[in-house]
């Protein structure tokens, strides 16, 4: 713990951390100590781990990396890092991620971006993005900053970082991980998984995490699975589908030839491999840009200048103009054009037009994932249609960046597990993600593909 501790505060230029808590990390390394010796010990005994800054920590400033919620300390533990806590683990401190988790590159953060530890080995010096929204999850795992982290997906905010930065994270089934005391994005959508440097450790990470929590009413009443027990790399009578409409235009060859790799490494490790087809994959981006930010406009509404963290009452101001005054000055571009694109679908006039087509889409995208199951156990694709960019070269773009999430949003829109597992290089050095999907509640099938494929 002390060694990661001393690497943290050594890292600062990297910005992954918005707080450090050394004193967290030690006190659970002095309490493992103890554990240890009256044999006691607990799966996550004295691990030091990353908080992303979106899971409440009690009397800890949590600021979902905006200034809305500055000063905001709360009175509560997220469920989520309460069962780590009771597992043993430490937390080094609060992750720096994407504005309310609004992003792909980290750059919506009030506290600044994130830089990737990566380099291209062109000579070309351009400092990367970690990926989004858990970019500070990401750049803290790949630069040996902590051995694990929390990270929270929506549209593939585990799944992207982690492939941009070499290591591996996995976004459970809906439900699967309590979202009580997570900051709010897109309920229907917002999930917590672990992101790590392998796939043995995101199993131990998400043992400990996962349950049936009260609190969460669309928590899945179900027994947490012995998934780390239940590892395995032997695909023998599995069979892996290739869905054939994730072979978009202009992805880069060095992706095609990754997948390629990705699909022998699972026939060598047994697996039977065979072409599926997801008629509506492309509808899926558009899709999930109505809906996410339609509840995002929703969840968002509660920062209002009373309840939470920021006050803007400007003199002789009324209560409309304060709200007005907090809205303007706590919220960043990015959140304000979320706000802005949910409630014109949400409004009266709109409301069939968009949000109520995007609805019957999104059952129509979990259709076709339904009758891939029937032809497969498993789907692999790649993570992202791209390796790390360079920061700065999408900010002024949202459609570009959006356009990154292209993989990761159908299995968000369905609610199934998925992972993205380090798949090799590309000519640059930049590391690329291989994704696994799964069927519902099939975590343990997801995880143990990844072992094949690590
Ligand atoms: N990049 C996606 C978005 O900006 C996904 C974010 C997430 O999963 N939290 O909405």
């Amino acid at each position: 713990a002390t060694a990661f501790v001393d690497a943290v505060a050594a890292a600062k230029p990297l910005n992954a951390f918005i707080v450090e808590t050394p004193e967290h990390a030690l006190a659970a390394a002095d309490a493992a100590d103890q554990a240890r010796a009256t044999g006691e010990l607990k799966p996550l005994s004295g691990v030091p781990i990353g908080m992303k800054d979106l899971f409440c920590t009690e009397g800890v400033q949590t600021t979902a990396a905006s200034n809305m919620l500055g000063g905001f300390k709360p009175t509560y533990e997220s469920t989520v890092s309460a069962n780590l806590w009771t597992a043993g683990a430490g937390m080094l401190g609060k992750l720096n991620l994407d504005q309310f988790a609004m992003g792909s590159s980290n750059e919506t953060s009030a506290f600044g971006n994130v830089i990737s530890p990566w380099r291209r080995n062109d000579g070309g010096n351009a400092a990367l993005a970690p990926g989004g929204s858990s970019g500070g999850s990401s750049a803290a795992i790949s630069a040996r900053l902590c051995p694990a982290a929390t990270g929270t997906d929506t549209g593939g905010s585990i799944r992207q970082p982690a492939a941009f930065t070499g290591i591996s994270g996995i976004k459970p089934t809906y439900g699967r991980c309590s979202r009580w005391g997570v900051v709010a994005f897109a309920s229907s959508l917002d999930q917590p998984g672990p992101m790590a440097r392998d796939v043995r450790d995101c199993a131990i990470m998400l043992e400990a995490m996962a349950g049936f929590d009260a609190k969460d009413s669309t928590s899945l009443q179900l027994n947490v699975p012995a998934w780390e027990a239940g590892l395995s790399a032997d695909l023998r009578g599995k069979t892996v589908g290739i869905p054939k409409e994730y072979r978009v235009d202009g992805m880069p060859a060095e992706i095609e030839a990754l997948w390629d790799q990705g699909i022998a490494w699972l026939k060598d490790a047994g697996a039977n491999v065979v072409e599926v087809s997801l008629p509506h994959t492309r509808y899926a981006l558009p899709t999930y840009y109505i809906i996410a930010p339609a509840e995002a406009s929703s969840n968002l509404a509660r920062y209002d200048g009373v309840r939470y963290g920021l006050r803007d009452l400007p003199d002789g101001a009324n209560l409309q103009d304060m709200y007005a005054a907090t809205r303007a000055a706590g919220f960043g571009a990015e959140v304000k054009r979320r706000i802005m694109i949910g409630t014109y679908v949400l409004s009266a006039g709109f409301y069939d037009a968009y949000y109520n087509q995007a609805q019957k889409v999104r059952a129509l995208i979990a259709r076709d994932f339904d009758e891939a199951w029937a032809k497969c156990d498993l789907l692999l694709t790649p993570t992202a249609p791209s390796a790390a960019f360079a920061l700065g070269e999408k900010a002024d773009d949202p459609l570009a960046m959006y356009l990154n999430d292209v993989f990761t949003v159908p299995s968000s829109l369905a609610g199934l597990p998925a992972m993205s597992v380090p798949g090799g290089l590309d000519a640059q050095g930049l590391p690329l993600g291989l994704q696994i999907i799964g069927k519902a509640l099939d975590e343990q099938g997801v995880l143990n593909a990844g072992l094949a494929i690590e």
